[in-house]
């Protein structure tokens, strides 16, 4: 990509999910382990065949683990899950079954292994964007094993003196997890998104991060490069003004956000709870490091994403209530099983073949059709909660009208749930908030689906993300009515995560804010800059506009200090 006015190669865009400044030579991954042939035949001793293949997966295994070990021992704990959880999947049984049962039928060894974990494969890349973010994880576990066989050399990062910025097509966490952060300046990848591994492993090592950006791999090894992970930019051989002027509007943000602290609160005092969003307890953590005064969507089908069968009483509750222990001052708003269309579950299958399955039996539609296991899920929380000080509040997704919200209501308090409330989601629910209010006790916004369903955009469909923008007015129109209809209103989705949109979304009434962890100390210290009055000015000028940039435009003249944050 060159630059016509100086000549050097310009600047390169990607996602930028973890902040701050790098600048060193670009060191690329080596290379992909190559697909074993289909229809690949081993010479007929199955048994050596089958030991040499369970044996391949149990030193995968092994070696994974050395690296979570010394992973921990650099107080990476959340590396070392990582890298158990892939052990685990080496190690998993069924996998097993399903590389003998190939090796049986005459496949070769490495083919039966790259085979077996085809199957998991597919199951994760159906299952929804977080789960498709660990298919990452499964390939790495797979590549490892299939080199092993085959006699190449196991994937993984080069090894270096100088510190130097990494560049991949996707990092394993095994990589990622045993990297020095004194040796990597900085994470590039051609894939991923905001839920990847790289993303979530950068934040935790404080190592800045681009993904998703075209054309990473072919940056030549040794080119020197400048990543601005707040920016999500790669300039290859930046000038010395540039990589000054780059890490000094970084050290101007970082010392905005030291004091980033305490509950959120714009600068005259109207408090708005920041909360975070979680999918277990693994990412309390997370949420807690970076001061989440509770949690304000606790995706708990996430925990169930992988299970044929709905899971125990007692586990649940375990699951549960250590979430809810976490914040004995705070307040953790528990979301029953969203299961159907991007998060199907096995055990919730839909009712027949569907050929919108966002428009179809997804959410609350799905557990009118299976009340024993609303039941138990909501007799699992208020078991989890009893004694507990911590606020807990159950609101169920995919809520299209009163009557919904009212026999969700209903089986809460059946079940001991005292503070009921639905999820706005659905177009219509946004229109009608005001008469489903008198059901509830609160409401929580999903942007993610509003939007979604506001532009008839899948958003499963990558295509289509223009079209999914929470900043588009149509969408800001749908959230002004819920935020005042008479219950307190949280956001949940992603735009809450967005320090000039969190900013429009308290203008237009809304009373919480809950996003991923890491989002949470920029959304605080933009909030802390600006008064509820800017903010209100800022929301009314989005809704003014016609288009989603324009409205981000005319929030952002009403927003004057996000520059300071360099957002
Ligand atoms: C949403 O739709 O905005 C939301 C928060 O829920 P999910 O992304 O889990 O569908
Ligand atoms: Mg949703």
């Amino acid at each position: 990509m060159p630059d016509s006015e100086s000549g050097r190669a310009g600047v390169l865009r990607g996602a930028g999910v973890s902040p701050g400044v790098g600048v060193g030579p670009v060191r690329s991954v080596a290379g992909a382990v190559p697909e074993p042939p289909a229809g690949s035949r081993h010479g007929g001793d199955a048994a050596a065949e089958r030991d040499a293949a369970l044996a391949a997966l149990e030193e995968v295994a092994a070696d994974l683990e050395a690296r979570g070990a010394r992973a921990a021992e650099r107080g990476n704990t959340a590396g070392r899950d990582v890298l158990n959880a892939q052990a685990l999947m080496a190690r998993d049984p069924g996998l097993a079954d399903g590389v003998r049962a190939r090796i049986e039928e005459g496949t070769a060894a490495a083919r039966a292994v790259f085979e077996a974990f085809g199957v998991y494969r597919e199951m994760l890349a159906g299952a929804g964007e977080y789960m498709a973010a660990r298919v990452s994880d499964l390939d790495d576990v797979r590549d490892r094993a299939v080199a092993r066989l085959l006699g190449l050399p196991v994937p993984g990062v080069p090894e270096s003196d100088e510190p130097f910025v990494l560049v991949a097509r996707d990092l394993a966490p095994a990589d990622t997890a045993v990297l020095d952060p004194a040796k990597v300046v900085a994470f590039v990848t051609e894939e991923g998104g905001p839920t990847s591994h790289t993303a979530i492993l950068a934040r935790t090592m404080g190592v800045p991060a681009v993904v998703a950006l075209p054309g990473a791999t072919s940056l030549a090894d040794g080119t020197r490069v400048l990543v601005d992970g707040a920016a999500g930019t790669v300039r290859p051989e930046p000038a010395d003004a540039e990589v000054e002027a780059a890490r000094a509007a970084a050290a101007a943000r970082a010392a905005a956000l030291e004091g980033s602290t305490g509950p959120g609160a714009t600068k005259d005092g109207h408090k708005v709870p920041l909360l975070a969003n979680i999918g277990g307890p693994k990412d309390l953590e997370a949420a807690l490091a970076n001061g989440a005064e509770g949690v304000g969507l606790y995706r708990t089908e996430f925990l169930f994403l992988d299970r044929q069968e709905p899971p125990s009483d007692a586990e649940q509750e375990e699951a549960y209530r250590r979430v809810l222990e976490a914040f004995p001052q705070g307040r953790v708003v528990v979301r029953t099983l969203d299961a159907g269309a991007d998060k199907p579950l096995a055990f919730l299958p839909p009712p027949g073949e569907e050929p919108n399955p966002a428009l179809g039996e997804r959410g609350l539609r799905m557990m009118r059709r299976h009340p024993e296991v609303l039941t138990a899920q909501l007799a699992a929380l208020a078991r989890a909660a009893a004694g507990l000080t911590t606020t807990l509040q159950v609101m169920a997704p995919m809520v299209t009208d009163a009557d919904e919200a009212a026999f969700f209501a209903a089986a809460c308090r059946e079940a001991g749930v005292e503070h009921p409330g639905v999820m706005i989601e659905v177009p219509a629910a946004a229109l009608r908030a005001r008469d489903i209010a008198p059901e509830v006790e609160f409401f929580s916004i999903g942007t993610n689906d509003l939007a979604q369903y506001a532009c008839a955009a899948d958003r499963q469909v990558g295509g289509l993300a223009h079209l999914q923008d929470p900043w588009r007015p149509a969408v800001l129109d749908l959230v002004a009515p819920a935020a005042v209809a008479g219950v307190p209103c949280g956001v949940c989705g992603e735009a809450a995560g967005d320090p000039a949109l969190a900013c429009v979304l308290v203008g237009l009434g809304v009373t919480s804010l809950s996003m991923s962890a890491p989002s949470l100390p920029l959304v605080r210290a933009a909030l802390a800059r600006h008064t509820l009055d800017e903010c209100r000015r800022a929301a009314a000028a989005a809704r003014a506009a016609r288009t989603a940039g324009q409205a981000r435009e005319a929030a952002r003249a009403h927003l004057p200090a996000l520059s300071e944050l360099g957002v």
